[in-house]
């Protein structure tokens, strides 16, 4: 398959990142967004300004609909998607008895529901070619608790039993499925935890530092090369040291 990559959530933090990382590469890249059109517009014709190829498309990930007609957008731009990077997500923290229905919905329907609409709709082609990969970005806690993340929690684990399954189905079809598992990573995600949070969770991290987008980005391009080719149904921790 030629080298076309869908990273969601591409308009700003690690997808940015990931897609900038991705079109170095040699991706074709598109660049989804939910509502950031400035951001994944700036981001496509920086890639554009290096000779890079790069489409945006808005969807919301929650949405099968609108996530079936980006990736026919693809299609018709660069044609069948070769990577898929299921990073759009949202997360917040509350105790659990505060959790409102709307909140435990929503959060499943991004980070959950989000790479089951994506994966569903480029299976086909991956199928049809017997080669393809996909890397989800999980987290931390969805490997190991946290006080007031139980939601968001819940939704990366899911992401993590949803990816090791999906590696085992679909390796007789040359499809490898990976995940990201980041730590603690400065993007606007951090925004609503109260400054002084940040220096302690780097103190916390043994290498001294919070993580950058581009930390997250390198680990996302390795799984998808070649040199990962015999690695899939694995979770690849990038913290710093933080969850050792
Ligand atoms: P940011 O909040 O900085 O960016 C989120 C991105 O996701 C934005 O591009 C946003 O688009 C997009 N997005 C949000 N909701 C939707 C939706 N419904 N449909 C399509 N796109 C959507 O997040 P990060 O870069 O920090 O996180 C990226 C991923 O990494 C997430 O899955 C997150 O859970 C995971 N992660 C992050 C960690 C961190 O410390 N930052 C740690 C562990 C995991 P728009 O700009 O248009 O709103």
């Amino acid at each position: 398959m030629d080298k076309i990559a869908l990273v969601t959530g591409a308009s700003r933090g690690i997808g940015r990142a990931t897609a900038a990382e991705l079109a170095r590469q040699g991706y074709a890249v598109c660049i989804n967004y939910r509502a950031n059109r400035e951001g994944a517009e700036e981001l496509a014709a920086a890639i554009r300004g290096k000779g890079g190829r790069a489409m945006t498309a808005c969807a919301d990930v929650a949405h099968r609909e609108t996530v079936e007609v980006m990736v026919r957008q693809i299609e018709n731009t660069f044609g069948p998607v070769s990577l898929l990077v299921n990073n759009a997500g949202i997360a917040g923290q509350s105790l659990f008895q505060d959790v409102t229905e709307e909140r435990w919905h929503r959060f499943f329907a991004v980070n959950v529901d989000g790479p089951y609409h994506t994966i569903q709709a480029v299976l086909p082609a991956m199928l049809h070619a017997h080669a393809g990969c996909i890397v989800n970005l999980s987290s931390i806690w969805g490997l190991r608790g946290a006080s007031c993340e139980v939601a968001y929690a819940a939704t990366k684990a899911a992401v993590i039993g949803l990816s090791r399954s999906l590696a085992m189905e679909l390796a007789p079809s040359g499809i490898r499925v990976n995940c990201v598992a980041p730590g603690v990573i400065h993007t606007e995600m951090l925004d609503e935890l109260p400054a002084e949070t940040l220096p302690q969770l780097a103190e916390e991290t043994p290498l001294g530092r919070l993580g950058t987008p581009a930390d997250i980005a390198r680990a996302v391009a390795f799984l998808a090369s070649d040199q990962a080719s015999f690695i899939t149904g694995q979770v690849l921790t990038v913290d710093g040291g933080f969850c050792v």
